[in-house]
């Protein structure tokens, strides 16, 4: 089949990812598992060897010209982050390891002071469990509540659900992801936020596979916390975001307690530090924080709008290619979905469309993707997921789609 690519230089970008070029078991590799953590460019590798090899101490604590440099270096990423984030100011930018520390990092620090027990948190059926074992955590803890609305057939999130969910007025949190990770459907979030506000209650957004393909504008969606990682932007591990509107976090206690996040110390009592410093206890993951700078750096050149436009193309090419395949069920058909594709296949366990797909070069993820009851929801105790990023190839998906009806030769 003839493709026409919308005008993006993926070829060019791949050039940027070393590790692209391998080739996996003899065969070109075929990365289609950007979803769980994604490849990282040159760019990043070299921001980080830079600090590394040429301008490295410990941040904040030394007077000495290299601490200084180092500071300057991790500070300005804050700046970065306000920016890919539109937020209001840098101090509303706290550095945690990950998406997952920074949900829990919300739910110790604000769930257990502002929320009362017998207040609720309301998540959907399709989070990951990031975003739901810290709310079972603080509901087991403290007393909260916590309530599920639902998805429908398609992967979106049933409005009835949701009033029902708040019609009591218990609702304090609305806790969601912005893309599910196993069906690819983007959340409404500014119509979530407004609804959430009315209601009296916050708003909480996942956004660790949404910030990959989309430009997020905090302020424009009203959203209260927003949270994401690094190392499925392009980023190194070890580095993740919490966004918190300066009046909600100037309020919160700490999470953690040590160097870093006081004001001042005595036997007796401690200081708190101003916000974001008072969230990030200990020495921060410098060097990572650097490289998710040039992460930023990476993606805001090429441009979200771009990003978007190609990964679009690339989902409904593989929706129309994959719904091909006999047998073949994908699932999930929300209207507003991105490059994030789940799938089931008749006689073939998820685990072995995997592997077989594995001894092609085909990189694809099986399990239940850290979404268990989604799966339950679903009826399937796991699936198979193709993801794509920045520099995913249409002839990767043509691939991919050989090799599954290769799997189903083996299992017909
Ligand atoms: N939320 C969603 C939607 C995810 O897809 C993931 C990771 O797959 C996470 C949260 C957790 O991210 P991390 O493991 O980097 O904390």
């Amino acid at each position: 089949m003839s493709i026409t690519l919308p005008a993006l230089d993926v070829h060019g970008f791949r050039q940027d990812f070393p590790i692209l070029s391998q080739k996996v078991h003899g065969k070109p590799f075929v990365f289609l598992d950007s979803g769980a953590s994604a490849q990282k460019p040159k760019q990043v590798i070299e921001a980080m060897r830079f600090v590394m090899e040429e301008q490295y101490a410990n941040v904040h604590r030394g007077l000495h010209y290299m601490s200084e440099k180092a500071s300057d270096a991790y500070e300005n990423v804050r700046d970065k982050v306000a920016e890919l984030l539109n937020a209001a100011s840098r101090e509303e930018i706290v550095f945690t390891r990950n998406a997952t520390e920074s949900i829990n990092l919300v739910a110790y620090s604000w769930g257990r002071t502002v929320l009362k027990p017998g207040d609720a948190v309301a998540v959907s059926e399709m989070e990951h469990h990031a975003n739901l074992v810290p709310w079972q955590m603080l509901r087991d803890a403290h007393g909260t509540e916590l309530r599920i609305i639902k998805i429908t057939d398609s992967g979106e999130l049933n409005w009835n659900s949701l009033e029902d969910v708040f019609a009591d007025g218990k609702v304090k949190l609305l806790a969601l992801t912005h893309m599910s990770n196993v069906l690819g459907s983007y959340t409404p979030v500014e119509r979530l936020a407004k609804f959430a506000h009315e209601h009296g209650a916050k708003i909480l957004l996942d956004g660790a596979q949404a910030i990959v393909h989309r430009a997020v504008d905090v302020q424009a969606i009203d959203a209260d916390f927003y949270v994401f990682s690094g190392h499925k932007l392009y980023g190194p591990t070890g580095v993740g975001v919490l966004y918190a509107k300066a009046e909600i976090l100037g309020a919160m206690p700490p999470f953690m307690g040590g160097g870093d996040m006081i004001a001042s110390v005595s036997y007796e009592k401690s200081v708190w530090a101003k916000p974001p410093h008072r969230f990030e206890a200990g020495t921060p993951a410098i060097i990572e924080t650097i490289g998710l700078g040039a992460a930023i750096d990476y993606v805001r050149a090429i441009g979200f709008d771009a990003i978007a436009a190609h990964e679009q193309y690339l989902t409904e090419h593989a929706l129309a290619t994959l719904s091909r395949i006999e047998g073949l069920r994908i699932l999930g058909s929300a209207q507003d979905r991105g490059g994030v594709i789940s799938f089931v296949m008749k006689d073939a366990h998820a685990h072995d469309i995997a592997t077989l797909l594995d001894r092609q070069g085909i990189a694809v993820r099986a399990g239940h993707h850290c979404a268990e009851p989604l799966m339950g929801r679903l009826g399937v105790s796991s699936t198979a997921r193709a993801t794509f990023g920045l520099y995913t190839l249409p002839e990767e998906i043509d691939a991919l789609a050989t090799g599954l009806e290769r799997v189903r030769k083996i299992f017909a």
